[in-house]
């Protein structure tokens, strides 16, 4: 018969509900995930039940701080894209100023800062959807610009070929690299980092052009053209979109 892999089951301890995931592993680790605090324990295979509430009673003091640390910050309320609203871009601050006397035409999109404001080439009084949709749009704008001019930059460092790249919104990730299609897709919201982010996640797909997978070649790769790009990735982990 074969072994079992995984076994998952909840424990209720000091008044808690805990999610214990035991696998093939060699230490006891613990998360307690924002925003709603939930925990959840991975542990070896080999512990039994009562071993793993052990641990979870050794570290409930732990546990209980981290879900106060997690309740103390404060939820963000959803964006309206009204004028004046506080939005990041680029890694900075920035109001949205929506006025509908920008200049027209191919660089309508691009995006324009003033002080702390963005122009944004809309009137303030169009809908919600479509004020947002045009912040989209210069997020976009201004991503697929950043790609084409850093694109064939690295192509010459690395010697590969990026035959197509775009910006979509994704939940999960950062960046997607399709490695037959040669083609690279950004998240959009990597419009509100500053382009030093931004350029670690596009070198990274580009890396897998030279190496598919998550390996010591592909981290070599990636020590050699960004040495910095531990610090770079640290900067955009935690919660993501907005900070
Ligand atoms: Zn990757």
């Amino acid at each position: 018969m074969a072994r079992k892999k995984e076994v998952q089951y909840t424990l209720s301890m000091d008044g808690l509900q805990i999610h214990v995931v035991q696998k093939s592993m060699k230490s006891v680790r613990f998360t307690v995930y924002p925003p709603d605090g939930r925990i959840r324990v991975a542990a070896p295979l080999h512990l039994s039940r009562s071993q793993v509430r052990g641990y979870v009673d050794g570290r409930l003091a732990w546990i209980h701080k981290q879900k106060e640390i997690i309740a103390s910050i404060p939820a963000e309320p959803p964006l309206t894209y009204d004028q004046g609203e506080q939005h990041e871009f680029l890694g900075k601050r920035v109001r949205l100023d929506f006025r509908d006397d920008v200049s027209s035409g191919r660089q309508k999109w691009t995006a324009a800062v003033e002080g702390n404001r963005l122009l944004v080439p809309v009137s303030p009084n169009v809908a919600e959807g479509m004020r947002r949709q045009a912040v989209e749009r210069i997020y976009r704008k201004t991503l697929k610009d950043f790609m084409q001019d850093r694109i064939s930059y690295w192509e010459g460092i690395m010697a590969v070929k990026v035959h197509s790249f775009g910006v979509r919104k994704m939940k999960t990730l950062w960046g997607s690299c399709n490695i037959r299609a040669k083609r690279i897709w950004l998240n959009l919201d990597l419009a509100k980092r500053r382009k030093e982010c931004i350029e670690s996640i596009l070198v990274h797909e580009m890396v897998h052009l030279k190496e598919r997978l998550h390996n010591a070649r592909f981290y070599s790769f990636m020590d050699e053209y960004l040495p910095d790009w531990k610090e770079r990735e640290k900067e955009l982990r935690g919660r993501s979109g907005r900070y």
